[in-house]
């Protein structure tokens, strides 16, 4: 599938600051990082720019990331606008859900800029309209990178998801699983 060889050197790419793991990002406790030093080439990504127009170096170079010991995945902190992603997620996921996430997670970005409240309780999580707006967008990046349903149903898939959680989210976002 060499649809698959050109995505995965995309994302290769992107994710080249890997290859020489900073010092810090191996030390103990939250580092504090401008998103822009650790993923040079993301201004460059048309999804990113999809989603802040003119305004992405800018917001790039504002984005505050901490890179935390805590498990999981990433999320924005709705306390201060930083992208929390785990460090051990970053050094092990899957490149290519690591990708996705960024874009998901960067989406919730432009929305916490916008003022909204991206945790809202009288909404589900797979029901929260930011969450739908994320996903579709990330969706929509996934499939014209040429991931198919069946990869892109693996990706929407984590085990803190209910089995009927994950189709109602899956059909809110047009994904045949
Ligand atoms: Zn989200």
């Amino acid at each position: 599938m060499h649809d698959l060889t050109a995505l995965e050197h995309i994302i290769f790419r992107i994710f080249r600051f890997l290859r020489r793991l900073p010092v810090n990002l191996l030390g103990f406790g939250v580092n504090t990082r401008v998103f822009a030093d650790y993923f040079k080439d993301f201004h460059k990504v048309e999804a990113v720019q999809g989603i802040f127009g003119e305004d992405t170096e800018c917001v790039l170079h504002r984005l505050k990331v901490d890179l935390s010991w805590i498990g999981g995945y990433m999320y924005v902190d709705s306390s201060n606008g930083h992208l929390v992603i785990s460090k051990s997620y970053l050094n092990n996921g899957n490149k290519i859900d690591i990708y996705l996430d960024l874009i998901h997670e960067l989406y919730h970005v432009k929305q916490y800029l916008e003022g909204k409240d991206l945790f809202d309780p009288r909404y589900d999580y797979v029901e929260r309209p930011t969450e739908i707006e994320a996903y579709l967008y990330t969706v929509q990046e996934a499939r014209r990178l040429g991931l198919s349903d069946k990869r892109i149903c693996q990706y929407l898939k984590t085990e803190w998801l209910s089995e009927s959680d994950f189709k109602r989210l899956a059909k809110a976002v047009n994904v045949s699983c």
